[in-house]
């Protein structure tokens, strides 16, 4: 099976150029003997349901390259294992956020185009030409650094154009200043024109329209100067506005984890992510007592609890502790829930830092024991419900999942 690090497997990046740097980076050796009678939780991630997931992407996107977006750790679920495995289905581009990530992707995978969505950092141009990284280039500033990194040689790179999020990009008179000006990206290999969609999650948003005829018009006014520079504009919420978005390449990133990247409307992803925690305890609780800190729950009636072996360090938030008192009659909407012994129960009282309480006093006697697992998140419990619950969003969700899960990969039906 595969290391709880293989995320970042081999990691002994050993880099020494232009003074640059001269380190040796090394994952932590942990992992070396784990046993699912000892886990806590588990979390199973389901590499087959990716690639589905990536096939349904590529239907949808058809006459477009289909790009994955691994950047987090492949949204929590290990960039090793997903890379790879999207590598197999054919997926032959990836966008990483920054040039470590980008350098741990690169020891996998040696063939892939690999982009780094953050952006060039000062003085690191070396440290992405080492690892055949390509920048998505936001400003003039960042340009004339990889430019001049790129000397008499041609290093690849993408343009990012902000069209109304403002977060990363140039803007129009960078564009123009770009297409008027050869000198400014001789040896620049200028791959990809690209920006970014703020509220594609949104089909009825009319900025999609607008950032949409933005892009349109910066690449036309920068297609004499960079005839072979494709287009990329959707992210996975962006594929759903329609073909007009679609342009060259798409940079899909939650879909591929079965995370829903719209609102309103049905999730045509398969989960991809399984949370199970082990029950440590059952134990019943009389009417009018508390449980867990703060005493924020308490029982009305004669009630049966069970404590499970995850909680906030496991990245389950705290905001999806559930208070009630005893007059409730209920009280557990917006706190999370949880799959078990075949039923769904709520949370009670607060989630600490190693545990959660859930309130099973519906189930049948004898239906919980000690040892069973409970799902958290998985086919049941939604990781977008989970993030709605906890006042976020699935990607948030993923993104936290934590360290102490042993981990098990699968594929063609089996651990991998
Ligand atoms: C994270 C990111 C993506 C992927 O977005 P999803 O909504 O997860 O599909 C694509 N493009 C950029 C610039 C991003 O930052």
């Amino acid at each position: 099976m595969e290391p709880a690090w293989s995320g970042f497997p081999g990691a002994a990046i050993k880099y020494d150029r232009a003074g640059l740097s001269r380190f040796t980076k090394r994952a932590p050796a942990i992992d070396t003997d784990t046993d699912l009678a000892a886990a806590g939780g588990l979390l199973t991630v389901d590499l087959d349901a990716v690639a589905e997931n990536y096939g349904t992407l590529r239907a949808e996107a058809s006459g477009a390259e289909v790009a994955a977006v691994v950047k987090a750790n492949a949204y929590g679920l290990g960039m090793g294992p997903v890379a790879r495995r999207l590598a197999d289905e054919g997926c032959g581009t990836f966008f990483v956020a920054d040039a470590n990530e980008g350098a741990a992707l690169r020891a996998l995978l040696p063939q892939v185009d690999i982009y780094v969505l953050n952006g060039l950092f000062p003085g690191a141009a070396g440290f992405y030409a080492g690892h055949g990284l390509a920048p998505c280039l936001a400003s003039l500033a960042e340009v004339a650094e990889w430019r001049a990194a790129a000397g008499d040689g041609r290093l690849p790179a993408a343009l990012h154009f902000d069209t109304g999020m403002n977060r990363l990009g140039m803007n129009e008179d960078d564009a123009a200043a770009l297409a008027a000006e050869g000198a400014l990206t001789e040896g620049i290999e200028v791959r990809l024109v690209m920006s970014h969609l703020a509220c594609s999650d949104e089909a009825g948003n009319p900025m999609n329209a607008r950032q949409l005829a933005r892009f349109k018009a910066l690449r036309e006014g920068l297609a004499t100067r960079f005839p072979e520079a494709r287009a990329s504009l959707a992210n996975s919420g962006g594929i759903y506005l329609g073909k007009d978005y679609h342009f060259d390449l798409v940079r899909p990133g939650v879909s591929l984890y079965g995370g829903s990247p719209f609102t309103g409307r049905a999730n045509p992803f398969r989960p991809a992510v399984t949370v199970e925690a082990r029950v440590l305890a059952v134990r019943e609780a009389g009417p009018g007592e508390t449980a867990g800190y703060g005493g924020t729950w308490a029982a009305g009636h004669p009630a049966r609890l069970a404590v499970l072996a995850a909680g906030y360090a496991d990245g389950y938030m705290r905001a999806l502790s559930a208070r009630r008192t005893p007059g409730d009659n209920g009280g557990y909407e917006n706190g999370g829930q949880v799959r078990i012994a075949g039923y769904t129960a709520p949370v009670a009282g607060r989630v600490s830092m190693d545990m959660l309480i859930v309130d099973v006093s519906g189930l049948p006697e004898g239906a919980v024991k000690r040892g069973d697992m409970a799902e958290l998140i998985g086919p049941h419990i939604t990781v977008d419900d989970v993030g709605l619950k906890a006042g976020t969003l699935g990607y948030e969700i993923l993104t936290s999942l934590g360290n102490r899960y042993m981990r098990v990969y699968l594929s063609g039906g089996g651990r991998v």
